[in-house]
């Protein structure tokens, strides 16, 4: 077996109890790479920049399914759109309502899940906490009718403090809850949890992850 279907194997075996699903995040892999997975079975793909997606997704097979995780400017947008499956990572209202008008004008919904500032880090992108309720609030009023709320994404604190990152997956965790319970009504798909990349998607998982994003220890298990 390749390492790559390997490595897949091995992280299937951690996420089955859960139902959680693999995201094979593909940026800086080679094709050769990348085929290991599809052909072991892997389905869902993820990249962080526009021109890269479009670009993989013209050369490999039509049923992957690209998930965008990058952080994504207005201007890229149109272009995104009718490739991508998922944008794990809109981080403003801005971002939102100019995805829904896209979305309308092409004659789609675009499914999205709000990215959620978790982690200390100052650099990182995201919607503050606080932020998010009234911003499903407004989803939930029907304003965004281009867009299907799928969900939040956070990313954790770049740190080996296991207990920091554990509290950021718990306060995203309780954040979705409570957005769950409110808006279960009106947003029925409000179903994802994104979280957990390779190095702490096991405790990503204790908290309820859906989606884990997953790279190097997928692809990269071998170096
Ligand atoms: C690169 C990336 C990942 C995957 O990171 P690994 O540590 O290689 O698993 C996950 N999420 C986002 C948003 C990324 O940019």
């Amino acid at each position: 077996m390749n390492p790559v279907a390997a490595a897949l194997e091995r992280i299937r075996l951690k996420l089955n109890p859960s139902g959680a699903r693999l995201v094979a995040v593909s940026k800086y892999q080679t094709d050769e790479r990348v085929m290991m997975a599809y052909e072991a079975g892997q389905r869902i793909f993820a990249e962080n920049r526009v021109q890269e997606l479009l670009a993989k997704k013209k050369r490999f097979p039509v049923d992957i399914d690209w998930h965008f995780i990058g952080h994504l400017q207005s201007n890229k947008v149109r272009a995104l759109l009718p490739a991508v499956g998922l944008i794990h990572s809109v981080d403003s209202a801005a971002l939102l309502d100019h995805i829904h008008r896209e979305s309308l004008r092409i004659g789609t919904q675009t499914r999205i899940l709000l990215q959620v500032h978790i982690a200390q880090e100052e650099h990182k992108f995201g919607l503050k906490p606080s932020e998010v309720l009234p911003l499903l609030g407004r989803c939930a009023e029907g304003e965004f009718q281009g867009v299907r709320v799928g969900g939040l994404m956070g990313m954790t604190s770049l740190c080996d403090d296991l207990g920091q990152i554990d509290e950021e997956f718990r306060s995203l965790s309780e954040l979705f809850s409570q957005a769950r319970n409110q808006f279960e009504q009106k947003l029925p798909e409000f179903s994802e949890i994104s979280m957990g990349m390779s190095g702490d998607y096991l405790l990503a998982l204790r908290h309820g992850s859906t989606l884990v994003r997953m790279g190097s220890a997928l692809f990269d298990a071998d170096n």
